[in-house]
């Protein structure tokens, strides 16, 4: 079999989840084996996992959904109170006060709120992740298919991107919602009803949508689809990225 992201005969063979453990992904999740090649695998966890995950908004995501990572360690994120992380109860995080005022304050019930800074870091790691997940989805069904040339330019952005080229990608969120949700704990059962991968047909293309509760990403895995027209859809309920490499 060939890579689904290289076209390279598949050697070794390995686990590949399609959702990321670290997001939940777990045996329901796992491609069948000979599709990714090692070389593949290793290079996704280093560059588009890692910087993904450990950032906006997959990482308080994360955090608030007690997901730990593949090694067993709970997910942890700087805020303006200091550090806080994954307490494994659904609803409750444990904090890490940045100084004795603070833990004082939390201590005597004067420091109540905490911020997270809600701002994509890291747009084109994103873009990527969202990119990889769509083409394993397509392989899942039928691994012929993912190989066909109309995903070319998907699997280039993904495995070796120019410098210079851009991949959009459209997050919809409904923030009140999702945050209720977080704040009462969300439970194994509403964690998997909220979930979805899949492939759709737009404008006779196949774009990937990837929901998870009430965050929507959205991104077309072949190049010709165009970035929807965002002057109907209002910040920050929708946000357009469109990162370039
Ligand atoms: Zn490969």
């Amino acid at each position: 079999m060939s890579c689904i992201f290289c076209k390279e005969e598949v050697g070794s063979e390995h686990e590949e989840h399609i959702l990321p453990e670290s997001l939940g992904g777990k045996d329901w999740a796992v491609l069948p084996e000979g599709l990714v090649c090692e070389k593949c695998n290793q290079y996704f966890g280093a560059k588009v996992e890692s910087p993904a995950l450990s950032s906006f908004p997959f990482l308080p995501f994360r955090l608030f959904l007690q997901i730990p990572t593949k090694r067993g360690k709970a997910p942890r994120q700087q805020v303006t109170i200091g550090e806080i992380m994954s307490s494994g109860i659904p609803g409750v995080v444990g904090a890490n006060p940045r100084d004795d005022e603070i833990e004082t304050g939390i201590r005597e019930e004067n420091v109540t709120q905490m911020r997270i800074r809600a701002e994509v870091t890291e747009p084109l790691a994103v873009s990527r992740l969202l990119l990889k997940m769509g083409l394993e989805v397509v392989a899942a069904d039928n691994a012929e298919d993912a190989l066909s040339e109309k995903f070319d330019e998907a699997r280039k952005f993904v495995r070796a991107p120019a410098t210079g080229s851009e991949w959009w990608f459209l997050m919809v969120t409904d923030h009140d919602s999702l945050f209720r949700k977080l704040k009462q704990g969300v439970t194994c059962q509403e964690w998997f009803e909220g979930l979805k991968l899949e492939v759709v047909d737009e404008q006779g293309a196949e774009v990937f949508h990837l929901q998870l509760i009430d965050m929507h990403f959205i991104t077309p895995l072949e190049r010709r689809v165009g970035p929807p027209d965002m002057s109907d859809l209002s910040e920050p309920k929708y946000r357009l990225f469109n990162p370039v490499c």
